[in-house]
Formats: C-alpha cells, structure tokens, sequence
C-alpha cells in the first residue's frame, strides 16, 4: 500500500488535495504522483480511512505510477 501525504498549499509530488471543481461544482481530490503528476480521483471511490479503489494509474502517458493507494490524514 502507497500511503499519499495531505498537502499543505502547494501539491507537491506524492501529496493530495480536496477540491471543488469549477465548473461543475463537484467534489473532488486532486493528487500528484511521486513523478510530479496532476490527476484526480474522480472516477475512484475513497473509504472512510483514505484507502482509494480501485488502484491508480498515473494519467500521464509514459509514467508508470501505478499503486493501491491510500490518503493519509484523510
Ligand atoms: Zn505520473
């Protein structure tokens, strides 16, 4: 299990971030692979203790990031 740090301003690689998006309103998590990556989990569910399902994969072509992972301090 790939444990992913919360962010504090900045998302730095290998940290996450709640968001809401703009144009759509929607609640999401923005997250930055250990690459330097921006993706979200949109399309990923996140359980009460931070562990996300199913495992991500880096939206980046050509970055093999691809974990379970789970947000610490969720
Ligand atoms: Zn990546």
């Amino acid at each position: 299990m790939h444990i992913v740090k919360k962010a504090d301003e900045k998302i730095k690689p290998d940290t996450w971030k709640k968001t809401v998006d703009s144009d759509t309103g929607k609640k999401t998590v923005w997250f930055r692979c250990p690459n330097g990556h921006m993706g979200t989990l949109d399309d990923h569910i996140i359980s009460y203790d931070g562990t996300v399902t199913p495992s991500v994969v880096c939206p980046e072509e050509g970055c093999k990031f691809h974990e379970n992972i789970k947000l610490d301090a969720w």
